[in-house]
């Protein structure tokens, strides 16, 4: 597919997507223990290891419906597949329970315990972006439990995952990074790559799209886009469309064999 296809694609699948929202109170929590709080931010614990999100059977699926029609609306290529990952998905209301209970569990290997061969990649995507309504709400659910500012780690605070963005502040020159799941921002070091120890920083940048920079890290491959805040001309930043109409960034850094390390999960080879 031409990167301009893919784009408008992308932008289209989206513009539906995001109008998927659910209730505030569609996600609750158990209130954290101050003691375990206070150790999270040594250990790099993120909420979700301490107060996991619950969310009803009823209202995730009906959130996944919507975001399998979307798919099939807009991804036509990942129709047929997702038919076949609905029509696998548990009936009962008890069986739903425990799928959605294990959804919101860290490190669950949910696409086994289906026990179905399903398409992994497109079930992945449709779990994901089921998914992400909810942490959404999770993370301003659970938002007086973390410091943003202070949190100052390579993973998200709330979900723990690798960020997909950053952002460099004008005025003072901090950088933020975004997690792509949860919408949350946390301060970061100024330096250095959030997916591993290197200190170095590269970054390139692509004419006509100055306000952009990609970060590199010939340590573990990984590359980050960034958005440069003293080129943004001062119109409010909206990092969840800022990453879909960057698509051309990913494309080139890929090109050059960077990965995208927010999709990647196992850890590079030293
Ligand atoms: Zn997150
Ligand atoms: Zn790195």
């Amino acid at each position: 597919m031409q990167d301009s296809s893919l784009q408008e694609m992308l932008t289209k699948f989206h513009q539906a997507y995001s109008q998927i929202t659910v209730k505030e109170d569609s996600v609750s929590f158990s209130t954290p223990d101050r003691a375990i709080l206070e150790q999270a931010q040594g250990k790099a614990l993120p909420l979700v290891n301490i107060c996991p999100p619950r969310v009803k059977a009823e209202n995730f699926f009906a959130v996944m419906e919507q975001v399998a029609g979307v798919i099939k609306k807009f991804m036509t290529d990942l129709a047929v597949e997702t038919e076949l990952i609905e029509s696998a998905l548990p009936v009962d209301p008890e069986e739903r329970e425990k799928f959605v209970a294990r959804v919101f569990t860290p490190g669950v290997d949910i696409l086994s315990y289906l026990k179905t061969d399903l398409p992994p990649e497109t079930f992945i995507f449709l779990l994901n972006h089921t998914i992400k309504p909810f942490m959404r709400q999770y993370a301003v659910n659970v938002s007086k439990y973390f410091d943003p500012e202070m949190w100052l780690k390579g993973n998200c605070p709330v979900c723990g995952g690798k960020p997909i963005l950053s952002l460099l502040e004008k005025e003072k020159g901090r950088r933020y990074l975004y997690c792509g799941l949860c919408e949350v921002q946390w301060r970061f070091h100024r330096l250095g790559c959030p997916y591993c120890t290197s200190y170095e920083s590269h970054f390139f940048t692509v004419e006509g799209m100055e306000k952009y920079r990609v970060y590199y890290c010939d340590q573990c491959r990984g590359y980050i886009k960034t958005v440069d805040g003293a080129k943004t001309g001062g119109s409010e930043l909206k990092l969840f469309w800022e990453d879909i109409n960057t698509i051309q960034l990913d494309v080139l850094a890929m090109r050059e064999g960077y990965i995208n390390q927010q999709t990647c999960p196992q850890e590079p080879e030293k």
